[in-house]
């Protein structure tokens, strides 16, 4: 594989197509948002000289690297030429079934056809193209360059040559990728949103405060960062989408949103990429700051 066209140029998008490109892969970033693509390419500019400062590349990789990477607007055009294909749109199944079906029209023959999709069913997309043996999820996590798991799914018609291809390809970009099965949520969000929901609601029942909640999560579970900041990461839009696939596909209220969760996402306070969540992100990511409407 030679020729990658990553579809979605937000959050993991322009991670995926910066590991890539690093890679020295010919990587064509494609996005309906012109605003999407400038930031994607600024947001690994900017990675990129972070890594030169700490001296893991040169400033010639870096070259090579941006050199590698071509951004496109028009779908159609950005596929043409492409080996493999992973979309990284927006969590929406319309979305993505309208994506794959344009994929499958464009793309050549042999392409396989990739979703970082979270959440949603690699078999109910591969269902919707003409090469279900060659659809497959290839579920990053963030940040894409600095995290090392890949969740490689096998939907029910996934062949074993594409799984195997996309295994080694993985290994290739320095990943280590771990094979699950299709099932909502997969291994990673099945058990990371119940998580997430439960630190919202104990939030809600004012059982401690957003600062409190994390502490104890850092310090006495040894995460790295407190179920909270993490949604604001992730976006909280994304955590609410994934909680309703999760409660939909297995068909118990186990998995219902918090409504607080459901409230934040609707006042557009979606965490980091808005500038607001449960902390307020306005002056970057550097600060912890609890957001004015959870101080009291
Ligand atoms: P995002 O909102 O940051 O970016 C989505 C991008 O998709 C936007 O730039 C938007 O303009 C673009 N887009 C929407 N419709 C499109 C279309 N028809 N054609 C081309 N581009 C289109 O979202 P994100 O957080 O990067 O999530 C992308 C995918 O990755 C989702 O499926 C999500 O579930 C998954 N994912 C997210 C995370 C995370 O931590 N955010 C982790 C793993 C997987």
């Amino acid at each position: 594989m030679k020729n990658i066209s990553v579809i979605g140029a937000g959050t993991m998008g322009n991670g995926i197509a910066h590991v890539f490109a690093q890679n020295g892969y010919k990587v064509n970033l494609i996005d309906v948002s012109e605003n999407s693509l400038e930031k994607a390419i600024k947001t690994i500019s900017k990675n990129l000289d972070r890594m030169v400062a700490k001296e893991k590349i040169t400033s010639l990789d870096k070259d090579k690297t941006l050199q590698n990477l071509s951004v496109f607007s028009d779908l159609k055009n950005g596929i043409k030429e492409a080996d493999l294909v992973i979309e990284a749109a927006t969590e929406n199944l319309d979305t993505k079934l309208s994506i794959f079906k344009t994929i499958d029209d464009y793309s050549p023959e042999n392409c396989i056809l990739a979703t970082n999709t979270s959440s949603i069913s690699i078999t109910k997309i591969a269902a919707n193209t003409s090469r279900p043996d060659k659809v497959i999820g290839m579920h990053f996590m963030n940040p894409v360059p600095i995290m090392k798991l890949i969740e490689v799914i096998k939907g029910y018609s996934t062949s074993q040559a594409t799984l195997d291809s996309i295994m080694i390809l993985s290994k290739e970009i320095g990943k280590s990728p771990v094979e699950v099965n299709d099932f909502p949520g997969f291994v990673a969000n099945k058990i990371l949103m119940p998580m997430i929901n439960e630190a919202i609601i104990t939030l809600n029942e004012g059982v401690a405060g957003v600062e409190e909640i994390d502490t104890v999560m850092k310090l006495g579970m040894a995460h790295p960062m407190g179920p909270l900041q993490l949604a604001d990461f992730i976006g909280l839009d994304v955590c609410l989408a994934i909680l309703k696939v999760l409660q939909d596909g297995f068909g118990t209220d186990k998995y219902a949103p918090c409504p607080l969760l459901v409230n934040m996402v609707t006042a557009g306070k979606l965490g980091v990429k808005s500038g607001e969540g449960f902390y307020s992100w306005a002056q970057g990511t550097k600060e912890l700051i609890v957001s004015d409407y959870f101080k009291n």
